[in-house]
């Protein structure tokens, strides 16, 4: 017997209508590339969503069409997400700190007839033009004086689209399964896959973020998003955001350790969400300052950190400092991107501090909605004992099921996603990465994980960041090497590395060797490139080639 329940599609305009009804004084707070400071609201960002989806339909963007954009977070990237979205067209937000070859792979490969960029990008889109005949309109976010200077074929402003419609449009409803939003993953080897949401799995994932256990988002919150609006379309948080009606702060391209303190203090933002790197580039500041900074000024009250393992150093400094709780979160542009978020249980309400951070360090444990389980090397289901290892798998209504244009799933029979990452899980659902399958170290045949050892390093004073990988050994296969990219003005000894991770990890994972480098190499969503060094050190430990 079917439920006698109504049935409406689970769209994307439904966020923009709710947060421009109900929320419509909210905030929206961009900081500009000049560094001023722009303030809109939820009314007024509907308002120009639908001025933007009249504009689409005007440039001939029919249901399905894919609009890429090249964008900082700002409140035209935002009108971006629901005006393309809304009107039944596909936003491609582009990772501009991908290779200019990626770039125009991906834009070819996703056949995006529009692109809206940032003057900031102008330079890299005037080479892309000519090698994407098939772009028919390249879109400056900026007024009509922004044009000045630029030489790109089909060029249009934004400012000038948007003033020449008007804000009657109402927002067709189709079939939420259809396409909303397509991201690319940046994967260390091969092309870029593309990932296609879903109206229904975007909206259910919103609706799964803005609850207690997930992340919690709500009318209360003012957000410092951090987290880029190209990547993972920034961990889904616009769409909460509307839904919830909570205050957004967008930083633009300013990313460094004093604007993100400025714009946390000056708008009061009691939540943010971002990659450990930003957060090293935060404390950086605030510890080269911290004669002058009033911290009591700071009203941050959780920030979720994810996309690379969040060491124990930022997570006590948050709490230590500010009495920031760090909320820990793992997920993937595959699973939209939520699976794994890091709240403590009741039972752990009085943990002592240790234990508590120790908890943080873990990934955290899954939400309803997102199935996890591991795999051991045999491909049978490990136990969630906290011991067993294993090939992490996930699947749910907003994880990825065929990457776009593939020939095949991307999961197995049952549904199954594999994610690359190693892990365990406890008892109580903690999800806890040691490895990207990849990256995984194996000496003597017994794995170490790179992701520990890191994390204990970065606890070092002394220590920025700093990356393990396994290198070539005559005896063992693989010994790890530690490589580390100091402090400004900072000069410890490999003895003091060595010795500060002593008594905290097996005497078998202590690294062979110490190297000190002026930087690590990141891809373009801030994680360490591991490949590239595995293939510089290689010979490291043999002295060969
Ligand atoms: P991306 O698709 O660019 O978001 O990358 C997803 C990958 O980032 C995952 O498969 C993990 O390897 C890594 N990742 C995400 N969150 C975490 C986390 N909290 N700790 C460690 N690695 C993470």
């Amino acid at each position: 017997m079917r439920g006698l329940m109504q049935e409406r599609p689970l769209l994307v305009s439904g966020l923009i209508a709710y947060a421009e009804q109900y929320h419509s004084d909210t905030e929206i707070v961009s900081r500009l590339s000049d560094r001023s400071v722009h303030r809109s609201n939820w009314r007024e960002i509907g308002v120009r969503s639908r001025r933007l989806a009249n504009a689409l339909a005007r440039l001939g963007l029919r249901q399905g069409d894919r609009v890429a954009t090249l964008a900082w977070n700002s409140f035209r990237h935002l009108e971006l997400y629901f005006g393309v979205a809304g009107s039944g067209g596909v936003l491609h937000t582009v990772n501009p700190r991908l290779f200019p070859e990626q770039i125009e792979y991906i834009i070819a490969h996703a056949e995006s007839g529009h692109v809206f960029f940032d003057l900031t990008f102008a330079a890299l889109v005037e080479k892309l033009a000519p090698l994407l005949p098939s772009v028919r309109g390249w879109v400056a976010l900026c007024d009509a004086e922004g044009l000045a200077g630029l030489n790109i074929p089909n060029l249009l402003c934004y400012e000038t689209l948007l003033a020449a419609e008007t804000d009657a449009f109402d927002w067709p409803v189709f079939d939420e399964r259809d396409a909303c939003a397509l991201c690319y993953t940046s994967g260390t080897t091969g092309h870029p896959k593309g990932v296609l949401y879903s109206h229904r799995s975007q909206v259910l994932h919103a609706m799964a973020t803005c609850s207690l256990d997930a992340l919690a988002v709500s009318s209360r919150d003012s957000i410092l998003l951090v987290v880029p609006l190209f990547h993972a379309n920034a961990w889904g948080v616009p769409f909460a955001a509307a839904m919830s009606g909570a205050k957004l702060v967008l930083p633009g391209s300013l990313l460094d350790g004093e604007s993100i303190y400025h714009l946390l203090r000056d708008e009061r933002c009691n939540f943010s969400m971002g990659v450990p790197t930003v957060w090293l580039g935060f404390f950086d500041y605030i510890e080269r300052n911290r004669a002058t900074l009033d911290l009591s000024a700071l009203k941050l009250e959780r920030v979720a950190v994810g996309g690379s393992a969040a060491p124990r150093a930022i997570i006590e400094k948050f709490q230590t400092l500010l009495g920031t709780f760090l909320i820990h979160a793992w997920g993937m542009t595959e699973t939209s991107p939520l699976g794994a978020v890091g709240n403590p249980l009741p039972k752990h309400r009085d943990l002592p501090a240790a234990a508590m951070f120790d908890l943080q360090t873990k990934q955290g444990r899954p939400i309803y909605g997102a199935e996890l389980r591991i795999l051991g090397a045999d491909g049978t289901v490990q136990p969630h004992d906290g011991v067993a290892v294993g090939d992490l798998q996930i699947r749910g209504n907003w994880i990825v099921s065929a990457y776009f244009k593939a020939d095949g799933p991307a999961t197995d029979a049952d549904g199954w996603f594999t994610t690359g990452d190693v892990a365990k899980i406890d008892p109580d659902g903690y999800v806890q990465l040691t490895d990207r399958s990849k990256d995984v170290i194996k000496s003597g045949g017994e794995w170490i994980s790179s992701i520990d050892v890191e994390n204990i390093a970065v606890g070092h004073p002394d220590v920025q960041e700093a990356a393990v990988i396994g290198v070539y050994h005559p005896k063992w296969q693989e010994r790890p090497l530690l490589l580390i990219h100091r402090k400004p003005g900072r000069d410890p000894s490999k003895a003091d590395i060595i010795g500060f991770l002593e008594g905290k990890i097996a005497k078998w994972w202590t690294p062979d060797d110490v190297v000190f480098v002026e930087s690590l190499p990141h891809t373009a969503t801030g994680k360490l490139l591991k490949i590239a060094l595995r293939e510089t050190y290689r010979d490291h430990l043999t002295g060969a080639g």
